[in-house]
C-alpha cells in the first residue's frame, strides 16, 4: 500500500516548512551574532563582495585563470576569521553554517530523482499512522456500539460519554476541544476514541492514532537517529486530530515527560485537538506527571470518566456461554 496523494502532499509540505523554519533560524542567528560582535557584519559583506567582484570581472571579460584560486583563498581566509571571532565570543564555530535536518538531500527529500532515506522513513511513518487505526476501525466503530455491558451508574456514564463523543464529532471543525477518557481497563475508552477517529476520517480529517508507549518510542528513536528534523513540527505528527491511547503505559522518563509537555503546548498553541485515554485516575495522573503537565491537561481537556467491568472479558464470557448453549 503506497502513499495517498494527500499523504504525499503532506510530506512535501513538511519539507517546505522545514526549510523555511531553518532559514528563519539562520537569519536570526546571523542577526544575533552581528549584534554581539562588532565588525562581524563587515566581514560577512567582505565574503559577498569578494565573490561579487570576481563575478563582475569575469563578466567584463577581465578574467584571469587565477581568479578562481584567488577568490577561494580570500573566502577561506574570511571564513577562518569569522570562525575565530565566533569562538572568541562564545559561539560554536559552525553557528552560522546552513541548518540541515538531512544533509544528504539538503531537506528536499530527494537526491536527484530518487527519494532520500529521510523521505522513505517519513512515508513509512505516515503509512503506519493510518494502518494502526485501519485495523482497529474494523471493529471499533459506532455500528458496534452496545450498551449491553453496562448497568446502573456505569451505564449512565457510558451514555453520557457517547453523547459527548458524538458532539465532539459534530463540533469538530467549528469548536476547538480536547477529550480525556479515563477509567479502569476495558470500560470502552479505546472503543469511543476509535469511533470518533473513524467518523472524522470519513469526513476527510487527518487523524494520527498512537498507543502512548509506541508514540514515545518513535520520538525517542527519531531523536537518537536525528531524523524527523530539529523543529517541533518535524518531531510531532501534524494532523487534525492526534490520539494518544493508554497514556501511562509508556516507560516513564525525563524524555517522555518533556516531550509530552512540548506536544501539549504545541497543539494548544495551534488549536489542534487531541484525545487522550488513560487507565489512570486523576490523582494517578497528577502523581505520575509533573504539575505543569497535569494542569495543562486539567485545564484544556474535558475529562470523561468511564466505569464498570472489563468489557473484553464480559464479551468473551458471553461468547463462551453462547457456544456452550449451541454445543
Ligand atoms: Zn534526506
Amino acid at each position: 500500500m503506497g502513499l495517498s496523494e494527500a499523504q504525499y502532499k503532506k510530506i512535501i509540505d513538511h519539507y517546505d516548512r522545514l526549510r523555511t523554519e531553518h532559514h528563519r533560524e539562520e537569519l536570526r542567528r546571523l542577526k544575533e551574532v552581528c549584534e554581539k560582535i562588532p565588525g562581524f557584519e563587515d566581514l560577512s559583506h567582505g565574503s559577498a563582495s569578494a565573490s561579487g567582484e570576481t563575478f563582475r570581472r569575469r563578466l567584463s571579460g577581465d578574467s584571469q585563470g587565477k581568479d578562481k584560486g584567488e577568490l577561494h583563498d580570500t573566502l577561506l581566509k574570511l571564513r577562518e576569521q569569522k570562525e575565530k571571532l565566533l569562538c572568541e565570543n562564545g559561539f560554536p564555530k559552525n553557528y552560522l553554517d546552513p541548518i540541515l535536518s538531512c544533509p544528504d538531500c539538503r531537506d528536499t527529500g530527494f537526491i536527484g530523482d530518487e527519494p532520500c532515506h529521510c523521505f522513505t522513513e517519513l512515508s513509512e511513518r505516515f503509512l503506519q499512522d493510518s494502518s494502526n487505526l485501519r485495523i482497529l476501525l474494523k471493529t471499533e466503530n459506532f455500528e458496534h456500539l452496545s450498551y449491553d455491558y453496562y448497568k446502573g451508574k456505569d451505564l449512565e456514564w457510558f451514555q453520557k460519554a457517547v453523547e459527548r463523543s458524538k458532539s465532539f464529532i459534530s463540533d469538530f471543525s467549528a469548536d476547538y476541544r480536547n477529550l480525556l477518557f479515563f477509567g479502569t481497563v476495558g470500560t470502552g475508552k479505546t472503543f469511543l476514541t476509535c469511533c470518533i477517529a473513524g467518523e472524522l476520517i470519513k469526513q476527510g480529517f487527518s487523524v494520527s492514532y498512537y498507543e502512548a508507549s509506541e508514540f514515545f518510542d518513535m520520538l525517542y528513536h527519531n531523536a537518537v537517529n536525528k531524523s524527523g528534523a530539529g523543529t517541533e513540527e518535524g518531531i510531532f505528527p501534524d494532523c487534525d486530530l492526534l490520539v494518544l491511547d493508554d497514556l501511562g503505559s509508556e516507560v516513564h522518563s525525563q524524555f517522555s515527560s518533556s516531550r509530552l509537555f512540548d506536544l501539549l503546548n504545541l497543539r494548544f498553541l495551534r488549536r489542534r485537538p487531541m484525545i487522550i485515554s488513560t487507565n489512570l485516575d486523576l490523582p494517578g495522573l497528577q502523581e505520575r506527571y509533573s504539575n505543569r503537565i497535569f494542569s495543562r491537561i486539567f485545564s484544556q481537556f474535558e475529562a470523561i470518566e468511564l466505569s464498570g467491568g472489563d468489557i473484553r472479558i464480559l464479551r468473551l464470557q458471553k461468547r463462551f456461554k453462547n457456544t456452550e448453549r449451541n454445543a
